[in-house]
């Protein structure tokens, strides 16, 4: 493995959470300035198919995680950006409920569920 690719496989397994390929870039070409976008890419691509990363759809595009802490369901505000979390166990009663529409087996952790947080519902509410 190059130094281009150790740095970039650092810099996620420190991430908390999730980091877009955009911010993934800016930080490690501000330890190593000539680590180009498309290194980071494809080194991201690797990554997640030696089963490493998984990536999900957030409101603000393709974000990735370690794959073991990729079980959850992502709750995105689309007014104020917030981010939460619904576990599996807590999603559960959705999932039945769609497979028992023509046995359709969902992956809730994929794409994610956008809509209002409770502090921006309530300022709608306010008008
Ligand atoms: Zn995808
Ligand atoms: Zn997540
Ligand atoms: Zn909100």
């Amino acid at each position: 493995m190059t130094p281009q690719r150790r740095a970039i496989v650092a810099e996620v397994m420190r991430t908390q959470g999730h980091i877009s390929p955009t911010a993934l870039a800016r930080k490690v070409q501000a330890d190593m300035p000539g680590v180009n976008a498309s290194t980071i890419y494809r080194t991201l691509a690797m990554l997640e198919e030696v089963g490493v990363l998984a990536h999900a759809h957030l409101e603000s595009g393709a974000e990735y995680h370690r794959a073991e802490d990729a079980g959850h369901v992502h709750l995105m505000c689309s007014n104020c950006g917030a981010e939460d979390d619904l576990s599996l166990r807590e999603a559960r009663a959705l999932q039945n409920l769609i497979e028992e529409h023509r046995g359709f087996a969902p992956d809730l952790t994929h794409f994610a569920i956008s809509g209002l947080c409770a502090n921006c519902q309530r300022a709608v509410a306010r008008h």
